[in-house]
């Protein structure tokens, strides 16, 4: 019984007022009702919702919650039932346990036109209740973690469900700590031998330059003394998934680039935000089209921060983040703020985004696309073989699909900027509008006034936004 004494031990840190009786209840229940049940491990299956209970208390999450992880899997694979959860725990738990069993149901990277339909049952599945979600989320955290038990065929499928659907989707509810492991877990099924040298690159440049993170944080931290900043620093080597996917982008290779490091600057006030800027790009050159201020525009998640990149030391690149305290409690844990606990009371952050707003955000982005399928590929969004990204000249990035063109990129814009094009500069150069765009290229549209589209451009066009601006021209349906 060590493993619920130290699970209730962890709660009660954060939750002084936890039901204590009614955690051990579930945590018997699930114990007994998996009594019998392995994981392909090897090890006893109740490892597994325990291991699940315990993610979710790293984002200080209330009893119902931890009490619906703990009996995640019981309606699905043991003999209990529906009504025998809502009997032990009452209707909010039985209805929380039922939703995960449902979403865990639903073949979310089925054939295409399943896809928009499963979605909309995942999105009804969630709206009730977005702790629903939450739950599968850490379910398929522990999952991925413990992967390598599984046949490969098993794990390829589950790693590309995992990088499609569940880590864009963590994204969105703003939980960046689950999305990057998730995405870096399925990366090392999905292109083991680009992480592992990744992995070795790091290795190899700790021997040349020792560990670099310490000194930096000094560093910064020596400018902030000096302007009177009271600031935590925290550094770290950014995750293999993301250096791989910036080295897509830029088409570099690991030598050059050089913006490996992520730092936080976490202040206590706002505006001490933006005097830690003040003294980082006074000390630093700032990389040009890296600078993003999140705390004036914040995300619809809720997310506040600003981005910066400088070249530090030895002209290494250096990704910094600056914001306060309260603004790093919504990035690490999104809309599950809403449910989060500090000292037994629910946590209230004034930047936490209401989850009931943002599901219905989601939703009638859904609803409202005229094509379903279409919506998916935005949620879809970080997946990467079939993507090229490309900059506007003021250094935006544009993310197409592979195969587009100026005309695409112009229409990806703006409607307007589509419309007016007649022609196109890549990287300063004139170039044809049936030119296929590349990765990292710097794309400049020629507009002129009075223009139109041009029937001729359908063939040239592949993404939905540009086609549906052809369609009055053709008059074809979509
Ligand atoms: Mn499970």
């Amino acid at each position: 019984m060590k493993a619920v004494t130290e699970l209730l031990e962890t709660v009660r840190k954060y939750n002084s007022r936890v039901d204590i009786d009614r955690i051990r209840r579930a945590y018997d229940y699930g114990n007994k009702a998996h009594k019998g049940q392995w994981r392909k491990s090897g090890e006893a299956y109740f490892n597994h919702p325990l291991a699940v209970a315990e993610i979710l208390t790293e984002l200080r999450l209330d009893d119902a919650t931890i009490i619906t992880a703990l009996l995640h899997d019981t309606i699905e694979d043991t003999n209990s039932s529906y009504k025998e959860i809502k009997l032990q725990f009452g209707d909010q738990i039985a209805k929380l346990v039922d939703g995960v069993t449902k979403l865990t149901n639903l073949e979310l990277s089925s054939v295409k036109t399943k896809q928009a339909e499963n979605f909309r049952k995942l999105l009804i599945a969630m709206s009730k209740d977005l702790r629903v979600l939450l739950v599968k989320l850490a379910d398929r955290l522990h999952n991925m973690r413990t992967i390598k038990a599984l046949p490969l065929s098993k794990q390829i499928t589950k790693a590309k469900e995992t990088m499609d659907i569940f880590a864009p989707l963590a994204g969105r509810m703003g939980i960046q700590s689950i999305r990057e492991e998730l995405e870096d877990l399925s990366f090392g099924v999905l292109n083991p031998d680009a992480r592992n040298s990744i992995i070795r690159r790091f290795v190899i440049l700790k021997n040349e330059t020792g560990d670099i993170i310490p000194k930096i944080k000094q560093d910064i931290l020596k400018e902030l003394t000096n302007v009177g900043v009271a600031a935590h620093i925290e550094g770290r080597e950014k995750r293999p998934y993301s250096i791989w996917k910036k080295m897509e982008e830029k088409r570099e290779g690991f030598h050059r680039l050089s913006d490996i490091y992520g730092f936080r600057i976490i202040t206590r006030t706002e505006l001490d935000c933006y005097r830690a800027l003040g003294a980082v790009h006074r000390r630093w050159r700032a990389v040009p089209g890296r600078f993003k201020d999140y705390i004036s525009q914040p995300k619809s998640n809720g997310y506040r921060s600003i981005h910066t990149t400088v070249s530090g030391r030895d002209s290494k690149r250096v990704e910094v983040q600056i914001r306060t305290d309260e603004m790093h409690e919504v990035a690490e844990s999104g809309v599950a703020a809403h449910w989060s606990y500090t000292d037994g009371e629910i946590f209230e952050n004034p930047f936490a985004v209401d989850p009931f707003k943002w599901i219905r955000g989601l939703a009638r982005d859904f609803e409202e696309s005229a094509n379903p399928d279409e919506f998916l590929e935005n949620v879809k969004l970080e997946m990467f073989q079939d993507k090229v990204f490309c900059f506007t000249p003021k250094g935006e990035v544009i993310k197409l699909p592979r195969g587009a063109t100026p005309i695409d990129f112009a229409y990806a814009i703006h409607t307007r900027i589509g419309d007016s094009c007649v022609g196109v500069k890549i990287d300063g150069q004139r170039k044809p509008l049936w030119t296929k765009l590349r990765n990292g290229q710097s794309v400049s549209i020629i507009r002129a006034d009075g223009q139109l589209p041009q029937a001729s451009w359908e063939e040239l066009v592949i993404t939905g936004r540009a086609k549906t601006a052809m369609r009055p021209l053709t008059g074809k349906m979509p």
